[in-house]
């Protein structure tokens, strides 16, 4: 890292003018002008070697990652994402100015997808290796932040593409459902939302323990992606396993009511894979209905099992 690669000069030489950014970075802080909707917050870290392996993967799909998981943690609460800041600490040995620049063009590709300004942050340096830390702002659309905690009894319960085998590839290129969101929202009330980063079946289970109720998947009706299928042929297991407990879809996972389910009919983006019940978590295939027992995925970066 050279002394001279001022990160800030460069990040404020590339932010665009965007409304509701009165200061951008070079000041102090930034000066937002608030809305009167709630303000959403949310910050992800992403640490070399735990998260991702630099001769793996390249600085600016780390980048877009980085964005890409905030951008979705504000989709699964239903809201627009608005600005973001950044914090990077990199190595002192090895961490050139092209990798930290790199890294930045991953994260302002995906803000500038999404209308986000990144708006502020700061650089510096240490032994150890590379930390991307993201904050993003946003704000709720009209329907309100969506929680974990609202599915009720009788909910049904939808996804909003296709799960299993992110390894591929797909899980350094996080696809946030924001439009999607804001597109399901104006057309009924999602009663509870969540985004698949630990996998369907363990972030089902986050809705669940949060809602006080339990779920039915009909197996038949999970979308599996085609990259589960490629993984199954590697791992011996089956691709409908890699759907479940595969992490890092970045698809999001939803309730609504019965009644509002028959509206989402035809809806590309509304795939309905159950119905939450009393209590438990439960797989509906043609030998019946058993339990499923909801394991996640603790990281992406490692080997599939
Ligand atoms: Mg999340």
């Amino acid at each position: 890292m050279s002394a001279e690669f001022d990160f800030i000069r460069w990040l404020r030489a590339r932010t665009p003018i965007s409304t509701g950014v009165l200061v951008g970075p070079g000041d102090d802080c930034a000066v937002l002008q608030p809305t009167s909707r709630q303000l959403l917050v949310t910050t992800d870290l992403l640490t070399e070697g735990t998260d991702f392996i630099l001769e793996q993967a390249s600085a600016r799909a780390i980048g877009r990652k980085a964005m890409g998981v905030n951008l979705s943690d504000i989709a699964a609460m239903g809201g627009r994402a608005t600005t973001a800041l950044v914090g990077l600490v990199l190595t002192q040995s090895g961490t050139t100015e092209q990798i930290a620049q790199e890294l930045y063009l991953g994260l302002e590709e995906v803000a500038n997808e999404f209308g986000v300004a990144i708006v502020g942050g700061d650089t510096n340096s240490w032994a150890g290796g590379l930390v991307v830390s993201v904050t993003v702002l946003g704000e709720a659309l009209r329907s309100g932040p969506l929680l974990r905690s609202g599915a009720k009894l009788g909910d049904a319960l939808f996804v909003t593409g296709p799960c299993g085998g992110s390894i591929l590839g797909r899980h350094l290129n996080p696809r946030p459902r924001l439009r999607e969101i804001a597109h399901l929202t104006a057309l009924v009330p999602i009663t509870s939302c969540i985004d698949i980063s630990d996998g369907l079946s363990a972030d089902l289970q986050h809705i669940l323990d949060a809602s006080g109720c339990g779920a039915i998947l009909d197996a038949d009706a999970i979308p599996i992606h085609a990259d589960a299928y490629e993984l199954a042929k590697q791992t011996g297991k089956t691709a409908l396993h890699h759907a479940l407990t595969d992490g890092e879809d970045f698809e999001l996972l939803f309730t609504t009511s019965s009644e509002s389910a028959l509206k989402l009919a035809g809806e590309p983006c509304a795939i309905r894979i159950g119905t939450c019940v009393e209590s438990g978590l439960w797989l509906r295939d043609s030998t019946g209905v058993n339990p499923l027992h909801p394991k996640g995925w603790v990281h992406a970066f490692t080997e599939p099992e």
